[in-house]
């Protein structure tokens, strides 16, 4: 259940808080990305204790390993990863389609997928053709192969469902067509159209299919509460697609929805004030996927509750480090010899207790340390931004805020 508490005036953004089985996410709120039940090198206590409210993991990594019977067995996600918090899976279809073929055109979400696909040709002769056919889209699911071993494996909008129900997190999506960035018109009109009659029958078996197999009254989280089921908007970067996907899943009874797909930078603002103009004001909305500082104002101005992104734990762990003014490359010479912390007024553990030069020696070093204490501070950053965006929707200063922030940080 989503609650409005305060609204931003003359615009979409709000402050509000969710309800799930295992607790509330005050909103908006940044969820931190556990592909496969574990946000890399960090354990559950070092998330909670960086302000993290929620982890999303993987229905695509997870099927795959260590597959969702075993995550079932094992009590849901919360119980297998030790996680005491609110939990999301994605539908698994982005990346079904991101590590197949027709993605080679490098924009951003898509460019790490690939570095994924090109290790994986490395680990499995199997999968020499992988490029060539990795995916074959039908009208009723998607086949493909593991990035693993190049097994074969067919998702439909029922199995990515019965998936998602099996792994037992608070909140799951319907299955989507994540069409590539470049796609022209056509195909992403066909393949909106096509995300909308999954849409449906996402919802359907999600709200049926318990009935008839078991005699529960609907999927459960792991503590037994219900699951929430988002909808997810397509229609990539034209504004008439977004506007008729915003109304069709918009109708459709969803718990909550999901924004997806790629943006032109430039046009972020616009397709969210259509979307949200349309989609049901009362429900929560989470936009898949984006996590650059510009992006999250962008996003809350115009309605969006809460965000997910590998960035922040992806960057840190090749040294990439948040400033107020910036990323810095914590290995650079320049930092050697640097006794001073990251950042002197955050209040993340790493920048309490330890100097840029030793970040700087622990990637140097190759140390496994390294990845921990960046994660640690590039979550807390980001986690605490959204933060104090939030208090600024309270407080009534959000638009100082964002022109002081974005000053500094872009300057
Ligand atoms: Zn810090």
């Amino acid at each position: 259940m989503f609650k409005i508490e305060k609204k931003l005036k003359n615009k979409f953004g709000r402050v509000g808080e969710f309800i799930t089985p295992n607790g509330i996410i005050k909103t908006p709120a940044f969820i931190v990305v556990g592909t496969k039940a574990t946000v890399k090198s960090l354990s559950p206590e070092q998330v909670n204790n960086l302000g993290a409210q929620a982890v999303l993991g993987n229905t695509y990594h997870l099927y795959l390993q260590p597959g969702d019977d075993i995550i079932k067995k094992a009590g849901g996600l919360n119980k297998f990863m030790n996680w005491n918090g609110p939990t999301f899976t994605d539908s698994g279809g982005f990346q079904v389609f991101s590590l197949g073929e027709g993605f080679s055109s490098g924009e951003n979400k898509f460019k790490s997928q690939k570095n994924i696909l090109n290790r994986s040709l490395k680990i499995s002769s199997k999968i020499q053709n992988v490029h060539t056919k990795l995916v074959k889209i039908k009208e009723d699911g998607v086949e493909f192969r593991s990035y693993i071993d190049g097994s074969k494996h067919y998702f439909t909008p029922e199995k990515s469902i019965e998936i998602q129900n099996n792994i037992g997190a608070d909140i799951i999506f319907a299955f989507d067509e994540c069409s590539s960035p470049s796609a022209e018109y056509d195909y992403q009109k066909e393949a909106m159209e096509r995300t909308h009659r999954w849409a449906k029958r996402s919802l359907y078996y999600n709200n049926h299919h318990y009935l008839k197999n078991s005699g529960v009254q609907f999927p459960s989280s792991s503590n037994g509460n219900k699951q929430a089921l988002f909808g997810i908007v397509q229609g990539g970067k034209f504004g008439d697609l977004r506007k008729k996907s915003a109304k069709v899943i918009g109708g459709m009874d969803f718990d909550g929805f999901g924004i997806g797909g790629s943006f032109s930078k430039e046009g972020l603002d616009e397709t969210l004030r259509f979307v949200n103009g349309i989609l049901p004001e009362e429900k929560i909305k989470h936009l898949l996927g984006i996590g650059e500082p510009i992006d999250l104002f962008i996003g809350i101005e115009n309605g969006i509750d809460s965000f997910d992104c590998v960035s922040p734990t992806r960057i840190a762990r090749t040294g990439m480090l948040y400033t107020k003014h910036g990323r810095i490359n914590i290995i650079k010479a320049e930092y050697s010899r640097d006794f001073s912390k990251i950042e002197d007024d955050c209040e993340c553990y790493t920048c309490k207790n330890y100097t840029k030069a030793y970040l700087s020696h622990l990637f140097r070093a190759q140390e496994m340390f390294a990845s921990t204490l960046a994660s640690i501070h590039n979550l807390y950053f980001i986690v605490n931004l959204v933060k104090n965006i939030r208090q600024s929707i309270l407080d009534k200063n959000f638009y100082e805020l964002k022109e002081k922030f974005l000053k500094k940080y872009y300057a």
